[in-house]
């Protein structure tokens, strides 16, 4: 499967924003946008030209696409599905994106990056409905129980985030369980309760030249 194989603060510093891909370093002062918000490269601190509208949109499209950590095809593909939607395109997109397993084990502080996510659930840590499932697209819905598997309780990476995570509010859309090993996603994501700051709008200019 492809990979981006690049230091992957570089990609915040190239939107110039934090995409948050490296868990509690992302909250540290060791932020490389903190310390370092200039576009990578040799010629970085110079890049400060104004953007073509095209840019601009690709530019959007790139940080969402970073945010989730999805390939250009697969990026495409949901766009395309969000297109046969009903609904704004864009937030369909996002919606879309939000569902994904790999986010919503995210999203319920069972890891503390959507990077470190996706891997634990290639690793097959968690049940959906009582099956394991190890696929991070897998998109999950309204009435979905998301678990813990017994054996991977203990193991250091889900014990970390839910430690560092558990003061931080859920998103309304899921719900904690009577254990904190056992989630349920409670209805479908709406685009006023996503914390993601992108002008889908222009995504969807990008798509439709
Ligand atoms: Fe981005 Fe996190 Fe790196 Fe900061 S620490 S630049 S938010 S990946």
């Amino acid at each position: 499967m492809a990979r981006y194989t690049e230091a992957v603060c570089r990609k915040c510093r190239r939107e110039g924003m934090k995409l948050f891909l490296k868990g509690e370093r992302c909250l540290s002062p060791k932020c490389a946008i903190e310390k370092r918000n200039i576009i990578p490269g040799q010629h970085g601190h110079t890049k400060k030209g104004k953007l073509s509208e095209y840019g601009i949109q690709l530019r959007e499209k790139q940080k969402l696409r970073g945010i989730y950590g999805v390939l250009e095809k697969q990026f495409e593909n949901y766009y395309e599905k969000a297109v046969r939607q009903k609904g704004v395109t864009g937030e369909n997109l996002i919606r879309l994106l939000e569902r994904r397993l790999d986010n919503v084990i995210y999203r319920l502080g069972y890891a503390l990056s959507r990077v470190e996510a996706r891997q634990l659930v290639s690793h097959r840590h968690f049940k959906v409905n009582g099956r394991i499932v190890n696929i991070p697209s897998y998109l999950t819905k309204a009435g979905d129980e998301i678990e813990v598997i017994e054996k991977s309780k203990d193991i250091v990476p889900i014990k970390a985030a839910i430690e560092v995570c558990k003061e931080r509010p859920l998103p309304a859309w899921l719900q904690r369980g009577d254990e904190v090993f056992k989630s349920r996603v409670i209805a479908e994501p709406t685009r006023e309760n996503l914390d993601i700051v992108i002008d889908d709008s222009l995504i969807t200019e990008y798509y439709s030249r």
